[in-house]
């Protein structure tokens, strides 16, 4: 049997089971399409993961969302999941740039309220309607603009400044050097001008019953084949079909492809015809965020608590989110995924220890995203100029492959729900063209 006897044919063939693919599919199955989602690992939820750690499920990649992310809100509505609040703190810690501090969250927030307000005073001005960030006409003006020239530029005190550059560390998650500013206004601007309602998204409400309730209830909702272990490394659009070849021997043929695998791992895959130049290079270039997302537990029941170090450190945010059998359950975030390793519970405690003193961390563990093939990223946060001279191209089609995910969202890009707004409008795209037919 010739290897073109073998090949399985489908409609569409999404890649990636992450929210993407997974709303993509669903949406194309649900309009009678024959789907293939291929994905690399063997299990759904991309760089969303649940998975039982030091003794407790516990969320290893995305894991907030909001009622003012209307794709996600609407799935958890569609499927009946309710929020699990993360506990409110009760203490603050944070370095004021030449120590550490204790003190109240409000009087950290109020610390950080100030610069937050002077730095994204023009955020509605520049996207008026931030789930069409490309049609701002200011774009071009702020586009090159880094976001710490910004900071720098701002009339704030040495503390302001070293919390500030923090804070948007952490949001990045990523040394923000190269951060675009645009990226900044963006976030501030989707939540109507507010900073800290955006922060509030960011840290405060997960899943009930976690990420992986809401993926395995989208999965549950299609009749698309999933192919798990099939690591898609070839796709060939020289003839009428699209012909996705995989690791492990596998092709799959369709009309239509819906590519999610992220940005910085599309250079893994061989393209016929060959990716676009401005696609090609923003991949080559790729995003900020590839920092880290370490759990650890410290010894003893406490207080909810939140503390702030200074951007460089290697962790500079800490969470702590659970409180079990006389052990407390933190998250720690920094800038740099080689800067730590998220096993080494010494490094955790010397770190932490910096702001709080007399804490000792147990165990710690995490999820090296940035060195894992298939992410390289955690989440997509952007350089400068992203957004003119990369974004547009990603989001054209390549014939009759569809690029989607959370790298190129047009409204909560980076988060949950910008991976599932982009699922949605890669299908619709698919279903209303007229060269889709079926087999
Ligand atoms: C540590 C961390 C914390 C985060 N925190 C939050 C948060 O609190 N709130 C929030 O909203 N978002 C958060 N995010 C971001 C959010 O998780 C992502 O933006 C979103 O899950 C991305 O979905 P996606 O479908 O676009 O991509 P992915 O989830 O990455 O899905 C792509 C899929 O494609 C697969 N794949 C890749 N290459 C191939 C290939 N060649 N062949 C076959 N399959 C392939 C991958 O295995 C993956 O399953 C976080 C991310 C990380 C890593």
């Amino acid at each position: 049997m010739s290897r073109t006897d073998m090949r399985s044919e489908y409609d569409v063939i999404v890649i990636g089971a992450g929210f993407a693919g997974l709303t993509a599919a669903r949406e194309l199955a649900h309009a009678g399409r024959r789907v293939a989602v291929l994905e690399a690992r063997d299990r759904i939820g991309g760089r969303t993961w649940l998975d039982n750690r030091l003794g407790l499920d516990l969320e290893l990649g995305g894991t907030w969302v909001h009622w003012t992310q209307p794709f996600v809100w609407a799935e958890l509505r569609r499927y009946g999941i309710g929020l699990a609040p993360s506990p409110e703190p009760r203490n603050a810690y944070w370095w004021d740039g030449a120590r550490a501090v204790a003190g109240s969250p409000d009087e950290l927030l109020e610390l950080l309220n100030r610069p937050n307000e002077l730095l994204s005073a023009r955020a509605r001005e520049v996207f008026p309607q931030p789930f069409a960030p490309l049609d701002s006409a200011l774009l071009a003006d702020f586009d090159r603009v880094s976001l710490l020239d910004e900071i720098d530029l701002l009339p704030i005190t040495a503390e302001e400044r070293s919390l500030l550059t923090s804070f948007w560390t952490l949001n990045f998650n990523g040394v923000i050097d190269d951060a675009a500013f645009t990226q900044a206004l963006r976030w501030v601007a989707i939540t109507n001008g507010d900073w800290k309602v955006n922060f509030e998204a960011c840290a405060t409400y997960k899943i009930a019953g976690g990420t992986r309730a809401l993926v395995d209830a989208i999965r549950d909702d299609t009749d698309a084949d999933f192919f798990f272990g099939t690591d898609v490394r070839v796709v060939d659009q020289s003839g009428d079909r699209v012909i996705v070849a995989t690791a492990n021997g596998r092709d799959f043929a369709a009309s239509d492809v819906v590519l999610t695998a992220p940005l910085q791992t599309l250079s893994r895959i061989a393209f016929t015809p060959e990716l676009p130049t401005p696609v090609a290079q923003a991949a080559e270039r790729g995003q900020l965020g590839l920092g880290t997302k370490v759990w650890f537990t410290i010894e003893g029941e406490h207080p909810a608590f939140v503390a702030m170090g200074a951007a460089d450190w290697p962790l500079n945010f800490f969470q702590s989110e659970y409180v079990k059998d006389g052990r407390t359950f933190v998250i720690g975030f920094g800038r740099d995924a080689h800067a730590i390793d998220a096993p080494d519970s010494a490094a955790v405690q010397s770190i932490l220890n910096r702001l709080v003193p007399d804490l000792t961390v147990l165990e710690s563990v995490g999820h090296n995203w940035v060195d894992d093939e298939y992410a390289q990223e955690t989440w997509p946060m952007h350089r400068t100029g992203y957004l003119t001279e990369s974004l547009p191209a990603l989001q054209r089609p390549l014939g009759r492959v569809r690029l989607a995910g959370s790298d190129i969202a047009d409204g909560w890009g980076g988060f949950i729900d910008g991976a599932i707004d982009s699922g949605m409008k890669a299908a619709r795209a698919i279903l209303t063209t007229p060269h889709s037919v079926t087999v």
